[in-house]
């Protein structure tokens, strides 16, 4: 028997391996760094994680790390957005449909939670008669940092 103190051990967020392996990707120590990158920097593109993943796994790639985005991205471990202008970033928060907040200023990236919590949480006004399935939305304005050095 285990006891619910064991249990209750075993909950918080999972480790890369657990993430790479649920993910059913064979772990290895650059997608190791890949993720834990991934923790560290939501909403990074590869350049950013590519920096990030260098000073654990010195002998890792740029290439490297954009083919470990592209499999997490296939297996459905890593979400790609990519806000118009910009690099694609990447992201481990998947399928809770959330929805981003750019500054045009800086270019700083939040989380937005779906109000609805499903997609697609929005329907045009007219379909066109298309099946519509997800609803991205990037809502860009300018973050507080930014608002307040234009008020300085
Ligand atoms: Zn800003
Ligand atoms: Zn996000």
């Amino acid at each position: 028997m285990t006891p619910p103190a064991a249990a209750d051990a075993q909950v918080g967020p999972p480790d890369a391996a657990e993430r790479l392996r649920a993910a059913g990707l064979r772990v290895t120590d650059s997608r190791r760094a890949v993720v834990e990158a991934l923790v560290e920097r939501p909403h990074a593109s590869a350049d950013e994680l590519f920096a990030i993943v260098e000073r654990s796994v010195p002998a890792t790639s740029l290439q490297s790390v954009y083919n470990a985005l592209g499999d997490f991205v296939d297996a459905g471990l890593a979400r790609r957005i990519e806000p118009a202008g910009r690099p694609g970033l990447f992201e481990l928060r998947v399928d809770d449909n959330h929805h981003h907040l750019v500054c045009s200023v800086c270019g700083a990236v939040e989380d937005v939670d779906c109000v609805v919590g499903e997609a697609p949480c929005l329907a045009p006004g007219d379909a066109h008669g298309y099946t519509v399935r997800v609803a991205e939305v990037t809502f860009w304005g300018v973050c507080p940092a930014c608002a307040a050095r234009a008020a300085s």
